[in-house]
C-alpha cells in the first residue's frame, strides 16, 4: 500500500459538452484548488485537479473546454485533445447523460475510445434516483464497454463505488508495474536526466526514432514509462523523465521538480545520462545531480547536448570544455562525456557501446592481491598525514568488497585520523590504475 500512496495516477474525464464532466470533476476534487492550465498549443483550457480516496492519492483532467461543432461532428483539433488526455491518462472515465441518451457525439467518442489501450469506465451520469434507470432507454449498453457505473454527479449518489474501483484499478496496475519490472530484470535500464530543457526527451526521441512525444504538464505527476529499446546487441530499457515542468505556468519552483523528478526517474536505472547544455555549461545545479547520482551508486555519462548550436566548436574548445567538467567533478574524474546533438541524431552512435562498458566497469571485482601489490607501494610513499600530530598512520592492507557497487576498505592504525582528502588522493590513485571508468566507489578507511 506504501508503494500504492507514492504513485501518482492520472484519470480523466471525457464526454461531450453538458452531460456533467465539471460538476464530477468539482464533486471528486472536493474543496482542494483546482488549477486552470492552458496547454502548450493547444488552445483550450484544461483544469488539473488533486483527489483522494481511502488515502490513495491521484490527479484528475476535466476535458470540459472541448467544443463540439454544432451537427455533433468532432473538429479534428478536439479529436486532438481526446488523444492527449487519454496519452496522459492510466484511466478514462467516459461520461454520458441518462436523461439525454447516446448522441452521435458519444458515438464518436466512443470509437476513438474503444481504440485506445487505456482502461475506460463508462460513466452514466444524472442518475439521480433509481427510476432514471428504469425510465431510460438503455442504448449505452451497445457502446461497448465492460465496465459501466451509474452515478449522479449532482448528489454524489454511485461516486463512492467509482472510487472503489479506480483504487483496485491502481492497485492491479502497480502489481502489473511490477511484473513488468521482474521481467525485465536482466535487460539494463538507462535513464536520462538533467535540468529542464536540455533535450532529454529529444534524445530519447532520437533514440526511438519517433518524432514526437506526448509530455504531460501536470504538477507532481510521475509516470515512469518504460521503454523497451533494442538496438543490435545494445538492448536497453530506456527510462524516461516524464513531464516538461517547464512549460507549466503553476510551477513556481522548478529545481525542485526536477530534483523529485530525477530522483524517481534514477531509482530503477543502471546508469544515469546526465545531460547539460552546451552554451550553459557545467552549472550548480548539475553537480547537485550529478554528487546525487554519486551517492546513489549509479554509473554515470555525462552529455554535453546542442552541441551544433555553441558557438566555437573546434576539438581543443572541446577538450577545454572537458578538462573543465573533469577538474569539477574530481576525484570521479574519469566519467565519459559525448558532445551531441540530440536533435540532430550527432555523436550519439558511442554513448549505448559505451554504457554497456560501464555497467562492465562496475562489475569490475579487483583481486586482493593484485589491488594490494599495486595501492600499497603508492600509500607507503604517501602516507596520510594525521589530524594528530605525532600519530605516524600506516596502512597495512586493502581489499574489495564483493558487492553492487565498487567499494575498497583499507585497513589502518588510526583511520580515525585520516582526512576526507587522502580519500580523494586515494580514489584517484584507485582510478588511475583500474578500469572504473562512469563507476563511482566507495572508499572506508577501518581499524586493522
Ligand atoms: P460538462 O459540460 O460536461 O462539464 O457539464 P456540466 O458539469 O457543466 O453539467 C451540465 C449540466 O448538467 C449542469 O446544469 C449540471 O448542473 C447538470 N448536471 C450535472 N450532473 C448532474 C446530475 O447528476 N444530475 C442532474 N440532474 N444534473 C446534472
Ligand atoms: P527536456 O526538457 O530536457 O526534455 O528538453 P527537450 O527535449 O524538450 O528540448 C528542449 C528544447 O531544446 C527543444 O526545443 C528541442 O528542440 C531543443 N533541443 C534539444 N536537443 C537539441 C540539440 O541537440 N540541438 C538543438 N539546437 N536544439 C536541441
Amino acid at each position: 500500500m506504501n508503494n500504492l500512496l507514492k504513485m501518482n495516477y492520472i484519470v480523466s474525464i471525457i464526454g461531450r459538452p453538458n452531460v456533467g464532466k465539471s460538476t464530477l470533476f468539482n464533486r471528486l476534487v472536493g474543496r482542494r484548488k483546482a488549477v486552470v492550465h492552458v496547454t502548450s498549443g493547444v488552445t483550450r483550457d484544461r483544469i488539473y485537479g488533486d483527489s483522494e480516496w481511502n488515502g490513495v492519492q491521484f490527479s484528475i483532467i476535466d476535458t470540459g473546454g472541448f467544443s463540439i461543432l454544432t451537427n455533433d461532428i468532432l473538429e479534428k483539433e478536439v479529436k486532438n485533445q481526446i488523444f492527449v488526455a487519454i496519452e496522459e491518462s492510466d484511466v478514462i472515465l467516459f461520461l454520458i447523460d441518462i436523461k439525454i441518451g447516446i448522441l452521435d457525439a458519444d458515438r464518436e467518442i466512443s470509437k476513438i475510445l474503444r481504440k485506445c489501450k487505456k482502461i475506460i469506465l463508462l460513466v452514466v451520469n444524472k442518475v439521480d434516483n433509481g427510476n432514471s434507470i428504469i425510465n431510460s432507454d438503455t442504448d449505452f449498453f451497445r457502446l461497448g464497454f465492460e465496465r459501466y457505473y451509474y452515478i449522479s454527479a449532482i448528489n454524489g449518489s454511485g461516486t463512492g463505488e467509482l472510487l472503489d474501483k479506480l483504487i483496485e484499478i491502481f492497485k492491479q496496475e502497480l502489481l502489473k508495474k511490477k511484473e513488468k519490472l521482474l521481467k525485465n530484470e536482466l535487460i539494463p535500464r538507462f535513464s536520462i536526466v538533467g535540468r529542464p530543457n536540455v533535450g532529454k526527451s529529444t534524445l530519447i526521441n532520437s533514440f526511438l526514432n519517433k518524432n514526437h512525444h506526448i509530455v504531460t504538464n501536470i504538477s507532481g505527476t510521475t509516470r515512469d514509462s518504460l521503454d523497451v529499446f533494442y538496438k543490435k546487441k545494445y538492448k536497453c530499457i530506456l527510462i524516461d523523465t516524464p513531464g516538461v515542468r517547464k512549460k507549466s505556468k503553476i510551477i513556481d519552483n522548478i529545481e525542485f521538480y526536477s530534483t523529485v523528478r530525477t530522483f524517481k526517474t534514477i531509482e530503477y536505472a543502471d546508469i544515469c545520462f546526465l545531460m547539460i547544455d552546451a552554451d550553459r555549461g557545467w552549472e550548480k545545479q548539475d553537480m547537485n545531480i550529478f554528487q546525487f547520482l554519486k551517492k546513489n551508486h549509479k554509473g554515470i555519462i555525462i552529455l554535453v547536448n546542442k552541441w551544433d548550436l555553441f558557438h566555437d566548436k573546434n576539438i581543443s574548445t572541446q577538450k577545454d570544455y572537458e578538462f573543465f567538467i573533469r577538474k569539477k567533478i574530481y576525484p570521479f574524474y574519469n566519467v565519459p562525456i559525448f558532445f551531441i546533438s540530440a536533435k540532430n541524431k550527432d555523436g550519439m552512435h558511442n554513448i549505448l557501446p559505451m554504457a554497456y562498458q560501464v555497467l562492465r566497469y562496475r562489475n569490475n571485482r579487483l583481486k586482493t592481491n593484485i589491488l594490494n601489490k599495486i595501492m600499497l607501494p603508492i600509500l607507503e610513499k604517501n602516507p596520510p598525514i594525521p589530524k594528530k600530530k605525532n600519530k605516524f598512520i600506516t596502512i597495512k592492507y586493502c581489499i574489495q568488497l564483493p558487492s553492487y557497487s565498487p567499494k575498497f576498505i583499507f585497513f589502518s592504525n588510526f583511520p580515525q585520523y585520516i582526512k576526507e582528502s587522502y580519500k580523494r588522493f586515494v580514489e584517484n590513485k584507485i582510478r588511475s590504475h583500474f578500469d572504473f571508468i562512469g563507476v563511482p566507489i566507495q572508499i572506508f578507511f577501518r581499524k586493522k
